[in-house]
């Protein structure tokens, strides 16, 4: 059985944001607790969210480079305190993984752990989930319109929590928030972006319009990219890639794939701490040499839509687009230590995307992608 899933309101276009007000009273939201990170309100964007219809919400702004536990709590402690009946995400994947956190606690008994995916928690989630609207600042995570957090245990899991109601009830889409967004995150959101295109088209489930529209956001993204990373102001390039970040992020129903279910161990690292999206480029050729056998003819339609030749490889050409994209050669480049691969690769079998990865990866085949994405 296919099970297709399409409910997110999004405003989407240059202005959108003035549509936050009017989006919070049509939810019957009076009180919201507005989640974000320091990067955002030093860069104005935070005054802008609130002057368009959050003027007097309490702001919980300590959202980390990856979402932890502890600071779910601390923002729900804050939403408590202030009475909040709702949440507006504003930043990247983070602070919006953090608000459904907090929208799930604010309704839900016991510990995060207990609605962890993998350790059965999804039927636990219900429809008294906080509401929340999600306003992206980079277009990469498609969080904004994903039914999945992820989120870093006390004991140092990064778990997904998944389940359609914690979908935000409204996502706010302004390219114009994107502008100035520094090229190397603009770069490394974007493959967060890329990524997602990818791993949903190849994942096995049957979802031809998830398909669709996952091979319409590649398009866009490949097209964009290089030019929204050259020139920060192109807003053609802007408003594509915020598109094809939603698109990647509509097409998360049809699960991802082992780039994914290594990157969230990683990201799960405690020292040092890795930007999601930069571990995607770096993981995705790899990970793709090793799918192929497993979807040559998909692999077809992929080198198509890219514009590529027939026999043109998939994984070179990514690799090329990293190399360009100015991103790092490898994971040994990130930083990342030969000493926690094994385990790395232990947790990638667990994670709630491997299921969905093409060819079925062994803890060893895990161990091994992750030795070939070190580099040099
Ligand atoms: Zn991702």
């Amino acid at each position: 059985m296919a099970d297709i899933f399409y409910l997110s309101h999004i405003r989407f276009g240059w202005g959108a944001l003035a549509e936050l007000g009017p989006a919070l009273s049509g939810l019957g939201v009076v009180r919201p607790l507005v989640v974000t990170d320091a990067g955002i309100r030093a860069a104005g964007i935070l005054d802008r969210v609130l002057g368009a219809g959050a003027a007097a919400a309490p702001v919980f702004d300590a959202t980390p480079t990856n979402p932890t536990e502890a600071a779910v709590e601390a923002a729900l402690a804050l939403y408590r305190a202030e009475g909040c009946d709702g949440l507006v995400a504003v930043g990247g994947g983070s602070p919006v993984d953090l608000a459904k956190g907090v929208a799930l606690l604010a309704a839900h008994p016991g510990q995060l752990a207990g609605y962890a995916a993998i350790l059965g928690g999804v039927p636990r989630i219900t429809a008294s989930t906080a509401p929340v609207v999600a306003v992206p600042t980079t277009a990469g995570t498609g969080s904004e319109v994903g039914r999945a957090a992820l989120i870093t245990l006390e004991d140092g899991r990064k778990l997904g929590f998944i389940s359609p109601h914690l979908i935000p009830k409204a996502a706010i889409c302004d390219p114009e928030l994107t502008l100035g967004l520094p090229p190397l995150l603009t770069a490394a959101t974007g493959m967060d972006a890329v990524t997602h295109c990818v791993e949903t088209y190849l994942s096995p489930r049957y979802n031809p319009p998830a398909e669709a529209i996952a091979l319409d956001g590649l398009a866009r993204a490949v097209a964009a990219i290089e030019r929204a990373v050259a020139d920060g102001r192109d807003r053609t390039a802007r408003q594509e890639m915020l598109m094809a970040a939603l698109q990647g992020g509509l097409t998360f129903q049809k699960g991802l794939g082992a780039v994914h279910a290594l990157s969230h161990p990683l990201g799960g690292l405690k020292e040092p701490s890795l930007h999601h999206g930069t571990l995607n480029a770096v993981l995705l050729p790899a990970v793709l040499r090793y799918n192929e056998p497993a979807a040559a003819e998909k692999y077809g339609t992929l080198r198509r839509v890219l514009g590529l030749p027939g026999d043109a490889s998939l994984p070179n050409h990514f690799q090329a687009l990293s190399t360009r994209l100015g991103l790092p050669s490898g994971l040994r480049a990130m930083g990342v230590p030969e000493a926690c691969l094994a385990d790395i690769a232990r947790q990638a079998t667990l994670d709630h995307s491997a299921a969905t990865n093409p060819r079925p990866a062994s803890e060893a085949e895990f161990l091994a992608l992750l030795r070939e994405a070190m580099g040099t």
